[in-house]
């Protein structure tokens, strides 16, 4: 049988990353049984739900590349199905009309709650055949005796006894279907065959299969996944992490790396840690998720956008970076070797918008120095600069090659210690103890900019005690 799974978000709220790992389940799943992935917006709860955030969900999936094979549905425009559904189960006779208040029900949750027991309709209206009106809502009949069992893909064997599970509500008194009916009807009018969703969702399960029951739906597989924690191990949230999908790529991850991390949330192969989406076509196992929540490490996404931008070629990274320098003020087109700078420097930091960062003082003058850095070693460094830079001034030729030789030389010279030489001219050159090698970072500049920048550091010394 064709797998056929969903995402099915409620826009209540920015994509999270938590979601765009179920999603990305979803989609493997689907592709590597050579199958559909689909997507539905859950928006029944139209208190809560908005149409900026299914759009920041949408097209937030679809920056990630994980496009839907169909055009995504929306349960608001769907009512004519949940209705027909509705009116099967209660042809069937498993459905029935109650009219409690809420002072009832409140009452009744009470007494159970003060006699230890878990607050459960009682059945009142079970067998009264009550007519609708505008103050009955819909319930399903749920047997009250035996089992559920269900097969999850992760968890194996999973069973409710049935005497848990409450009569649920499958319409509001006003008429409206329930957020469990809409869910039920659309996997089974979309054609699922597999629900991978959170784990939040397992005590959902039993109680949609007992829905999909009563209308004679036939039953699906299902994945429940672990919950993704935060470093702290509580479940992931803003308060813990850095969750929504656009902060990641206004940083300057890559979609490849999100993925690659995402996948890893509950799911490994060997000691292999990096994956594309195509690795994890070939290599994705649902059975082999964990059932224990997964932690999102930030430093463990650094590292591995590090492995995807340095797998990049120059031209790919040059274009993913070039955003970057643009909103960094650089104008990389005015210096005829940017391309070396940016080679140069493309490994300094695990995000673009880290590398470009540090891209800006090669490109535009710089107006401050650190201030741990210039106190630590600038500090004092007059004789080292004007050594330096009379040396520097006599080479007949300027590449890297020769700057290292005079820097040696003016080391062996001023017999000092290599930070003690390196650093003064580095923080002078860029303005922090951060760069490349000495002789690499001299080497991006031309010897007049060196003598600027050496020029500038000597006059900020004689301008501070
Ligand atoms: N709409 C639900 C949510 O956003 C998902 C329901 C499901 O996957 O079955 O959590």
């Amino acid at each position: 049988m064709t797998k056929v799974t969903r995402f099915a978000p409620s826009p209540t709220g920015a994509l999270h990353i938590g979601g765009v790992r179920t999603a990305l389940f979803n989609y493997v799943y689907a592709k590597q049984n050579k199958g559909k992935f689909l997507i539905r917006v859950e928006d029944t709860d139209v208190e809560r739900s908005t149409k900026e955030f299914e759009k920041n969900i949408l097209n937030g999936l679809s920056d990630i590349g994980i496009n839907p094979d169909e055009p995504p549905v929306r349960q608001s425009e769907r009512s004519e199905l949940y209705q027909k559904a509705v009116e099967k189960i209660i042809d069937s006779g498993n459905a029935y009309y109650c009219n409690c208040s809420k002072e009832r029900l409140d009452q009744m949750r009470a007494a159970q709650q003060s006699k230890g027991l878990k607050p459960q309709y009682d059945g009142k209206c079970r067998n009264l055949n009550l007519k609708p009106d505008s103050s009955t809502v819909l319930r399903l009949k749920t047997p009250k005796d035996g089992e559920l069992i269900f097969h999850d893909l992760v968890r194996g064997e999973v069973i409710f006894q049935n005497s848990e599970l409450d009569d649920l509500i499958l319409l509001r008194s006003d008429g409206s279907p329930t957020y469990h009916l809409c869910n039920v009807v659309d996997d089974f009018e979309q054609g699922v065959s597999t629900v991978i969703r959170g784990e939040d969702h397992l005590s959902n399960t039993p109680r949609q299969i007992h829905i999909q029951q009563a209308l004679g739906y036939p039953s699906l597989e299902y994945a429940h996944l672990p919950m993704v924690l935060g470093q702290d191990k509580k479940r992931l949230s803003k308060r813990n992490a850095v969750t929504s999908l656009q902060d990641y790529f206004e940083k300057g991850y890559l979609e490849s790396s999100l993925i690659n991390m995402l996948a890893r949330l509950g799911w490994s192969k060997g000691d292999k840690e990096i994956f594309y989406l195509d690795d994890l076509i070939d290599d994705f196992r649902i059975q082999e998720v964990q059932k224990a929540g997964a932690i999102f490490d930030p430093a463990k996404l650094d590292w591995i956008n590090n492995h995807h931008l340095a797998a990049l070629s120059f031209e790919s990274f040059k274009d993913r970076l070039i955003p970057f320098l643009e909103n960094a003020g650089i104008n990389y087109n005015l210096k005829d070797n940017s391309n070396e700078i940016i080679e140069a420097m493309r490994s300094s930091q695990p995000t673009l918008l880290g590398v470009a960062k540090d891209l800006i003082p090669y490109f535009t003058q710089i107006d401050s120095y650190d201030e741990k850095a210039a106190n630590k070693f600038l500090k004092g460094s007059e004789a080292v600069l004007e050594f330096v830079q009379r040396k520097l001034n006599g080479l007949e030729a300027w590449n890297e090659g020769s700057i290292d030789h005079a820097l040696q030389e003016a080391q062996t010279a001023l017999s000092l210690p290599t930070p003690k030489l390196n650093q003064p001219i580095r923080i002078a050159m860029t303005g922090s103890t951060q760069s490349p090698s000495l002789g690499l970072t001299l080497s991006l500049f031309d010897l007049a900019e060196v003598n600027n920048r050496i020029d500038a550091a000597l006059k900020y010394l004689a301008n501070t005690d």
